[in-house]
């Protein structure tokens, strides 16, 4: 965002766009996809931040946790038992750190909800 400040006009241009992740849902852009089913798609993040570095997506398009009800509970409990069943199948029993961004000053880039799956290394905290 300009100046590091929120600008509305901007994130509702952002919203109203077919997000890249929309895009890969929808098979328009290539992803390599560890995981799919009705609800959920998990594949590689572009530019990892570490060994292991998987993006978790709903299909339902939510653009950030700001927009989550109380309905998507259900949701929100099936996509952490598919981040458990990736973290078992790529050897992650040290442990591993789940982040979702939410907006500008949380670092969120693309307004789809989304949870990062980061392992394969220790991982520093407080995070930048
Ligand atoms: P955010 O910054 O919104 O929390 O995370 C967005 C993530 O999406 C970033 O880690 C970024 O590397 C990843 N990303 C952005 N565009 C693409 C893409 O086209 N393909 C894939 N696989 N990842 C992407």
């Amino acid at each position: 965002m300009l100046g590091g400040h929120f600008n509305p006009l901007i994130f509702t241009k952002a919203m109203s766009e077919k997000t890249i992740f929309k895009r890969i849902i929808d098979k328009e852009i290539p992803a390599k996809i560890v995981f799919e089913d009705d609800l959920c798609l998990a594949f590689e993040d572009a530019h990892p931040q570490a060994p292991v570095h998987i993006l978790v997506i709903p299909k339902k398009e939510i653009a950030s946790t700001d927009q989550l009800t109380q309905e998507d509970g259900p949701l929100l409990g099936h996509i952490y038992s598919v981040i458990r069943k990736i973290a078992a199948e790529k050897n992650l029993g040290g442990g591993y750190r789940v982040v979702t961004n939410c907006g500008p000053d949380g670092g969120q880039t693309v307004f789809h909800l989304h949870f990062h799956l980061l392992g394969g290394r220790r991982l520093n905290w407080p995070p930048g």
